[in-house]
């Protein structure tokens, strides 16, 4: 029950928590997570009565409407890309599971920067944390002002 309103509280205030339609339970026919008892969950076996739906984060993933954008750049990343990409891919997957609409929804990977659009900014927070955990560096982390939306930048030379 903790677990159910704390999941919900976090996005109770999304505009695209508010704009999905949806019933309980139901299935998104994109990703096929479900939403039943209030919560988002990924589920062997679909509820027979399940509506379908486009879940918050697919739509997110749509309209290129980020939550979070997580920059990385410096020399150690040129020289350690293959460890830090399994670091945010590692990250991602930890996350999903726990809270399904966090989600990275693209990674523009140029040579000397790694750019990592995240659904929520949860999920940024956290891909920033676990690769500064791990190799150090600096972390700097953005809130805008009354919005949900982070910018985290990590660089290490
Ligand atoms: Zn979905």
């Amino acid at each position: 029950m903790e677990r159910k309103n704390r999941l919900i509280q976090e996005y109770i205030h999304d505009p695209y928590f508010q704009k999905t339609k949806l019933s309980d339970p139901s299935v998104c026919e994109k990703c096929q997570v479900v939403f039943h008892n209030g919560i988002f969950d990924w589920l062997d076996a679909v509820p027979k009565d399940a509506e379908k739906m486009v879940c918050p984060a697919c739509r997110r993933t749509e309209d290129n409407f980020e939550g979070g954008i997580v920059s990385l750049e410096g020399r150690f990343l040129a020289e350690h890309k293959q460890d830090i990409m399994n670091i945010i891919k590692n990250t991602e997957n930890a996350e999903k599971g726990l809270r399904p609409l966090e989600r990275i929804m693209k990674i523009n990977d140029y040579a000397d920067k790694i750019e990592v659009f995240t659904t929520y900014e949860h999920l940024a927070r956290r891909i920033g944390v676990a690769i500064n955990n791990a190799c150090k560096g600096e972390l700097e982390l953005q809130y805008a002002e009354g919005k949900k939306h982070i910018r985290v930048y990590w660089k290490r030379d």
